[in-house]
């Protein structure tokens, strides 16, 4: 028994809605297919949800507070509450 594979159908399933499921969707629909995306999160996949958005926050975030560390150097505080405050 020999399978026919059907290669002029226009209906596309793409399981994951990640960069690499995304990318593949707007290619299928800019080529003219009828797309659909299967995604259990939300659509962005890991990049947007857990890995390359979340992780350049964190890596923001440490460098303000890295910075901040040393802002005594330059006569630089801040109070607990409040704004920091310029002794110069
Ligand atoms: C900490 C960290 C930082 C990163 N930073 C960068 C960066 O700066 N730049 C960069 O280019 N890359 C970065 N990456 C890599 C990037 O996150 C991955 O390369 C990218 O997410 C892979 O995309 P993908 O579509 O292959 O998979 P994923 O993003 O993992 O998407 C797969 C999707 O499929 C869905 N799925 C899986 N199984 C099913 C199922 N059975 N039913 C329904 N849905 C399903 C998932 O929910 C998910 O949304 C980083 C990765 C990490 C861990």
């Amino acid at each position: 028994m020999t399978t026919q594979l059907d290669f002029t159908a226009r209906k596309i399933a793409i399981l994951g809605g990640g960069p690499g499921g995304y990318e593949a969707a707007m290619v299928a629909a800019s080529l003219g297919a009828d797309v659909t995306i299967v995604e259990r999160d939300g659509l962005g996949g890991s990049a947007v949800l857990t890995d390359v958005v979340p992780s350049k926050t964190l890596i923001a975030t440490a460098d303000v507070m890295t910075r901040f560390a040393s802002a005594s150097s330059l006569v630089l505080t801040s109070e607990t509450t409040g704004s920091p405050r310029w002794l110069i």
